[in-house]
């Protein structure tokens, strides 16, 4: 019933018409009941291979940026979920999730626990986790890459080979398995990314191909989640205004985050925990119901925003380029993958 509702909305309504129906829904969710968070992200890691240029981990607090999750502190989260009614598990926040030590063990004690996991990965250490990764249910490849140059830049240092070949063996491995994830593969679109390359390079890899302008990062300051271009974007990045639209954000109405030390952050954007909710070890409903994170709820009510007024989330293209990309998605002709570009 729910997804014959949600079916019917998303082909009758446009995504500004969208995003105002689920406002309203979310306002009259936590005036007249107390809900839960559907989903939990468990950031197992915070180190990570990778220096991306665009990513905010370059404005990140250097002592937050290294760390795995302790596997107690990881099985009392899942067991703290659970007990919650939550189903839903991203592994997955700042960092490279396969890089833990124990990252295999933890997609099986995860699965035995029941959640609906997803996986973000750079894909580079996937050979060494090809069975744990056919066993999650969705997996996200950041790639952005078109051709050895560009990946390389963009995924600095990681190789091209290595990756490519890793998504390649993945692939075989998936047409042969009895359980297949959903493999999705993002792409954040700057000036130069030549789009139809990138298509037909991974686009038999993976069952859909998500779509987004590259924004500037977020960053933490002065008490607020600002948006600031790393100075090796300069230049790459399209040009963007502030959106006049009422805007919704899932963190704070449905997404509990846990870093790597167990302290809860705001969303994905708090790179570096920075606000003040305490920890997993002191509950959920503690946070969720916090006077904190209340008032960044009533913030979305009111759409008086100060917390997270300057996200990137109030960031949107220029009318003019998101019709040149729909030009250009037009004429291609992908060779498995579904191509999501919701604007
Ligand atoms: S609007 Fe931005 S800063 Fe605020 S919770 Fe959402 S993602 Fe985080």
């Amino acid at each position: 019933m729910i997804n014959a509702i949600k079916k019917t909305i998303k082909s009758t309504l446009n995504a500004k018409q969208q995003e105002k129906l689920i406002n309203k829904y979310q306002i009259i969710k936590y005036k007249f009941f107390k809900p839960m968070p559907l989903e939990i992200i468990l950031d197992i890691s915070a180190s990570c291979n990778a220096s991306c240029p665009f990513c905010s981990r370059v404005f990140m607090d250097q002592a937050r940026s290294k760390g795995y999750m302790d596997l107690n502190l990881y099985k009392a989260s899942l067991e703290e979920a659970r007990n919650n009614n939550i189903s839903r598990l991203r592994l997955y926040s700042t960092a490279e999730p396969t890089l833990h030590p124990n990252f295999s063990e933890m997609i099986d004690i995860a699965r035995e626990k029941g959640f609906y996991i997803s996986v973000s990965t750079n894909a580079s250490k996937m050979h060494k986790h090809m069975e744990a990764l056919l066993k999650v249910d969705q997996i996200q490849f950041s790639i952005e890459g078109w051709d050895k140059e560009s990946y390389e830049f963009y995924r600095q240092p990681l190789k091209f080979d290595r990756v490519y070949q890793n998504i390649r063996e993945f692939n075989d491995m998936y047409m042969n398995a009895s359980k297949k994830p959903i493999r999705q593969i993002n792409l954040l679109l700057t000036k130069e990314t030549n789009i139809d390359t990138f298509i037909s390079l991974w686009g038999s890899f993976c069952e859909e191909i998500h779509i987004h302008f590259m924004f500037p990062s977020s960053v933490f300051e002065d008490g607020r989640i600002i948006s600031k271009i790393p100075s090796k974007m300069e230049h790459k990045l399209y040009d963007f205004k502030q959106t006049k639209e009422r805007k919704h954000c899932d963190f704070p109405f449905n997404i509990v985050t846990v870093s790597y030390d167990g302290k809860i952050s705001l969303c994905c954007d708090d790179f570096s925990s920075s606000f003040e909710f305490g920890s997993i070890s002191d509950g959920i409903k503690n946070f969720f119901y916090s006077k904190e994170l209340n008032l960044i709820r009533n913030q979305f009510h009111t759409q008086e925003l100060t917390t997270c007024a300057q996200c990137n989330i109030f960031l949107e293209p220029l009318s003019t380029d998101v019709e040149q990309v729909k030009e250009i998605l037009s004429n291609i002709v992908s060779p498995q993958a579904r191509i999501i570009f919701d604007y």
